[in-house]
């Protein structure tokens, strides 16, 4: 609940009445010819009168409860509206430790929420967050202050991302001591391998993981956990592990042809247009060689971000094919809207059969079949299903797989005692997230699965509470091992 909501006087009826101020997103023609950010978002004096328009709703406020970390968002906007900027940074920080990063690429939950949605525009909370939060970190007002008294703990985490970034801190302002192993050669797991700089600039998370070490977090990068350092060894070193591991292998299709020539993943494909070449290992340096026709397969933010990458590469025509309806798709709406701005066609209820080679190897088409919805699956969606007779051939260079992700398999199988899911997810109870394994705690998506940013920082920081009453002697509620598995 808001602590100053409700006691305001103000005159309702006008805020909501004022017309929404738009935040500036850079011309198209020039943003496709490069990967900075598109959004330049707002400035003092727009922040201040797009904040304004918040009418501060008496509890319960319904962007603060859409808000899995529960975002005290109407006293951000308040102090915006007064131009006190870094308390409004500081009022998002009290609950998500990477507001800058949220306010660029959350697909705004919270603005979902928003009661002005429905006739005037919800609140661009999202581009105001990572304003104020921009500007509160460049001076140093989100820095993180560990006590002087420590608590002799020690602490592993394995992984740098979302999840692994708010336990480390979390726990570090609690005393403890954290160490943070990472596989890949820079923290920040998705953050920095995945989401494209033109959504999320590199310089915003390594400016995050500075104030980390500086509160005293170390980092050892390059160093995958479960190869020749075990669980068991981390056990035996820190009084307690957290797996903050993600969800990063990538789904296949099973379809004849798939493993043709001009057909990528899509972290791969991303990270290799992406990311800077020192911050990838060798071997993973070349830039990817696309052809004229490119298409995405999937609908979720990835297959989006894939879409925009291959139009900032240079391909002329860029076509998402997905095999739901949009009403069905994942992800965030603003951003697909944003791809078709951008020039990339999507086509629904459609999806590859087959992938064709040319003599040489190389994807030249894909045979595609119609779809229609069927019945809902278990996910609530309702199911594609094939139109018999409906197939087509489509002409196609390059082809990118941007169809979903599971954990990697590999901790569960290393350790002892460690229950996962058969995909992979590891067995934690989402609101302690204790393990089967007792020293050993899971949050994010390897155990919710693949979800969001937002959702992985929330479930941190209910594992990092439970790290530290399980460093103070409490009794943790283990997870129970799941049946075994049929074979
Ligand atoms: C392309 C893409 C775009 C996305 N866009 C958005 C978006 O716009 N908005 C949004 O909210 N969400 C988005 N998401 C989802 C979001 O990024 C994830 O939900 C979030 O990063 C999950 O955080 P996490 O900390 O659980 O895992 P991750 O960010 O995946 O971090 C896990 C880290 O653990 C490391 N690791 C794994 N195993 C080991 C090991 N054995 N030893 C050492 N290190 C290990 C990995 O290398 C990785 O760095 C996107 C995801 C992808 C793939």
């Amino acid at each position: 609940m808001s602590s100053e909501t409700g006691l305001r006087d103000i005159d309702r009826k006008a805020r909501a009445r004022q017309p929404a101020v738009k935040y500036v997103r850079r011309p198209v023609e020039e943003r496709i010819l490069d990967f900075e950010e598109a959004v330049l978002g707002f400035d003092e004096e727009t922040a201040k009168s797009e904040a304004l328009r918040c009418i501060q709703c008496p509890d319960p406020q319904p962007c603060l409860l859409r808000c899995p970390a529960g975002n005290d968002v109407p006293e951000a906007l308040w102090l915006i509206s007064q131009g006190d900027f870094i308390g409004a940074a500081k009022v998002f920080a009290a609950t998500s430790p990477l507001p800058e990063v949220c306010g660029r690429a959350c697909p705004n939950l919270c603005q979902d929420g928003c009661v002005l949605g429905r006739y005037y525009g919800s609140i661009s909370v999202g581009k105001l967050e990572a304003f104020v939060a921009d500007i509160a970190r460049r001076e140093g007002a989100l820095a993180i202050t560990a006590p002087n008294e420590k608590s002799g703990k020690r602490i592993a985490v394995v992984g740098s991302g979302p999840a692994g970034m708010t336990v480390a801190e979390d726990l570090v302002k609690k005393g403890h001591q954290v160490t943070i192993y990472e596989a890949w050669p820079i923290p920040g797991g998705v953050l920095v391998y995945g989401i494209p700089s033109f959504k999320l600039d590199k310089y915003v998370v390594q400016n995050k993981i500075h104030d980390l070490e500086a509160a005293g977090v170390k980092f050892i990068t390059n160093t995958r956990i479960g190869e020749n350092i075990t669980i068991d060894d981390l056990l035996k070193e820190y009084d307690a592990v957290f797996l903050g591991t993600g969800a990063n292998v990538e789904a296949t299709m099973n379809i004849p042809g798939e493993k043709l020539d001009g057909i990528f993943q899509s972290t791969d494909y991303l990270i290799r247009a992406n990311v800077p070449t020192e911050m990838l290992p060798p071997g993973r340096r070349e830039k990817p060689v696309i052809g004229r026709r490119v298409a995405v397969i999937g609908g979720g933010d990835t297959a989006v971000d894939c879409a925009r990458t291959s139009i900032r590469l240079g391909a002329e025509e860029v076509t998402i094919v997905y095999r739901r309806t949009e009403a069905e798709m994942p992800g965030n709406k603003v951003e697909r809207r944003v791809c078709i701005e951008e020039g990339v066609n999507i086509k629904y209820l459609q999806a590859p059969v087959e992938f064709i080679g040319d003599e040489k190897g190389q994807v030249k088409a894909m045979n595609i079949i119609k779809m229609q919805l069927g019945e809902p699956d278990s996910s609530g969606r309702r199911r594609p299903v094939p139109i018999e007779g409906s197939e087509f051939v489509q002409e196609v260079d390059t082809v990118i797989l941007a169809i979903g992700y599971w954990p990697d398999p590999f901790l569960g199988e290393k350790t002892e005692n460690l229950g996962t899911h058969k995909w992979g997810l590891i067995v934690a109870d989402e609101e302690v997230g204790a393990s089967t394994r007792e020293g050993v705690f899971a949050a994010g998506d390897n155990v919710h699965g693949p979800d969001l940013i937002i959702t992985a920082v929330a479930s941190a920081h209910r594992a990092a509470e439970n790290i530290h009453a399980y460093l103070k002697g409490e009794t943790i509620k283990w997870a129970e091992p799941p049946p075994p598995r049929r074979k």
